[in-house]
C-alpha cells in the first residue's frame, strides 16, 4: 500500500491527507529518501544555492508562544545592526560566493517601509545579489515599495494551516491575515517563500499532511521548514515535539515530491536536532543552504530557539564551513541568483 502510493506521488498524481499520512508512515524510508533526492536532481540540478541571513534585529512587538526573540522575553538584549555593517557584510557575501542575501528580523516597526527600501536600493546598487526580505507582515504598499526599491523574494512561514493551533501559537495574529499577505505578495510579481513549523504541541500526523498539501496549493517558489524546538524563555518551554526526527527527514522528501521545482532550504534547525542535520536534509531533497552572516556580536542574541548553531562561528567560518559541505556531498555551487525555477523570466 505504502509503495503504491509512493508510486502515485512520483508519477504526480494528487495526494490526499490519508496518502500524505500513509508516506508519513512509510516504514522504508530509503526508498522514500531516494525517490525524493532523484526529483530533486532531475528537476533541480546538483546545484546548492547559499542564501547568506543577515539577522539585523532582534526586536520584535509580537509574542508567537514558541519563538525566543518575543517581545515578553525580558531575557534577550536587544540589538538593531547599523545599515553601513548590514551593507559590509553584503560585500563580503559576493566575495564569499553568496548570490543572494536574506534580511530578517523580529517585527520591528523601528525598521519603516521608506528605510528598508532605501536599503533595498543601497544592496542592490552596491552588490549583484538578490534580495529576500522577511520582516513579519507588512501591508500591501509596503511589499509594492520594496519591489520597486530591487526586493526580489519575500519570506513569511504561514507556520501552521490549522487555525486553531495557529491561534493557540500566535496570541497576536489571525492565519487569514497572514495568508492575505502571501497573496498580496504573490499578485506583485514577488517570489514568495513560506513553510511551517514541524511538531507544534499537540499537533497530529493529519494536521501536518494538511501543511504539506496547503505549500503545494500556494504554488509556493520556496518552502522553508524547521522542527519545532522548545525554547525556555516561551510559554511552550515544556512541550516536547509532536514527532520523532524521522518524520522531520520524511516531511523533507514528501515535500520535494510534491513540489520538484520548489526551492527547498536545509533550514539552521535541522542542525540543531543533529550535527549533520542540514547535510541529511540536502541529501532528502533540498537544494538551497542558508549560511549565517549575521556578524557575530549579534549571533548569540537571535535565538529563536535553543541549541541554535553557528553562534560562536564568525561569518567567514560559516562560508568556508558550507562550501566544504556541498563537497563532500558531491554537489555543486549555484552561480546564477538562484531564482525561482517557476518563473518564466529564469
Ligand atoms: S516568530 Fe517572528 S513575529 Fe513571532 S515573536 Fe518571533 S520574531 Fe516575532
Amino acid at each position: 500500500m505504502h509503495t503504491t502510493i509512493l508510486d502515485h506521488v512520483k508519477q504526480g498524481q494528487t495526494m490526499t491527507v490519508e496518502n500524505i499520512v500513509s508516506l508519513l508512515t512509510f516504514p522504508e524510508v530509503d526508498s522514500l529518501y531516494q525517490a525524493a533526492n532523484e526529483c530533486r536532481h532531475n528537476n533541480m540540478g546538483d546545484d546548492i544555492y547559499l542564501r547568506g541571513i543577515i539577522e539585523f534585529s532582534n526586536i520584535c512587538i509580537k509574542n508567537c508562544n514558541y519563538c525566543g526573540i518575543r517581545g515578553s522575553n525580558t531575557e534577550i538584549v536587544p540589538y538593531r545592526i547599523p545599515d553601513k555593517d548590514i551593507l559590509n557584510t553584503c560585500q563580503k557575501m559576493v566575495d564569499w560566493g553568496y548570490t543572494s542575501v536574506v534580511l530578517q528580523s523580529g517585527e520591528d516597526p523601528f525598521y519603516t517601509t521608506e528605510k528598508l527600501a532605501k536599503l533595498i536600493m543601497v544592496i542592490k546598487e552596491t552588490t549583484p545579489l538578490a534580495i529576500t526580505l522577511s520582516v513579519g507582515e507588512r501591508d500591501e504598499e509596503a511589499y509594492r515599495i520594496w519591489k520597486k526599491a530591487g526586493m526580489d523574494r519575500y519570506l513569511l512561514r504561514f507556520e501552521t494551516s490549522d487555525p486553531k493551533l495557529f491561534k493557540a501559537c500566535h496570541p497576536d495574529d489571525d492565519l487569514f491575515v497572514r495568508l492575505e499577505c502571501l497573496e498580496t505578495l504573490r499578485n506583485k510579481g514577488i517570489q514568495v517563500g513560506s513553510g511551517f513549523l514541524i511538531g507544534l504541541p499537540n499537533e497530529t500526523l493529519e494536521q501536518l499532511a494538511h501543511d504539506i498539501l496547503f505549500c503545494t496549493q500556494l504554488n509556493l517558489d520556496m518552502i522553508g521548514i524547521g522542527p519545532f524546538i522548545a525554547h525556555p524563555n516561551t510559554p511552550f518551554a515544556d512541550q516536547p515535539n509532536s514527532f520523532n526526527s524521522d518524520i522531520f527527514y520524511k516531511t523533507i522528501a514528501i515535500l520535494r515530491l510534491l513540489n520538484p521545482l520548489a526551492h527547498i532550504p536545509a533550514t539552521t534547525a535541522f542542525d540543531a536536532i543533529d550535527p549533520n542535520g542540514r547535510d541529511l536534509v540536502l541529501q532528502r531533497g533540498a537544494n538551497v543552504f542558508m549560511p549565517n552572516a549575521t556578524p557575530m556580536a549579534y549571533r548569540e542574541h537571535y535565538q529563536l530557539y535553543p541549541g541554535k548553531p553557528c553562534i560562536t562561528e564568525s561569518s567567514d567560518d560559516c562560508a568556508g564551513c558550507v562550501k566544504g559541505r556541498i563537497k563532500r556531498l558531491g554537489r555543486t555551487l549555484g552561480n546564477d541568483a538562484g531564482h525561482s525555477f517557476k518563473n518564466p523570466l529564469r
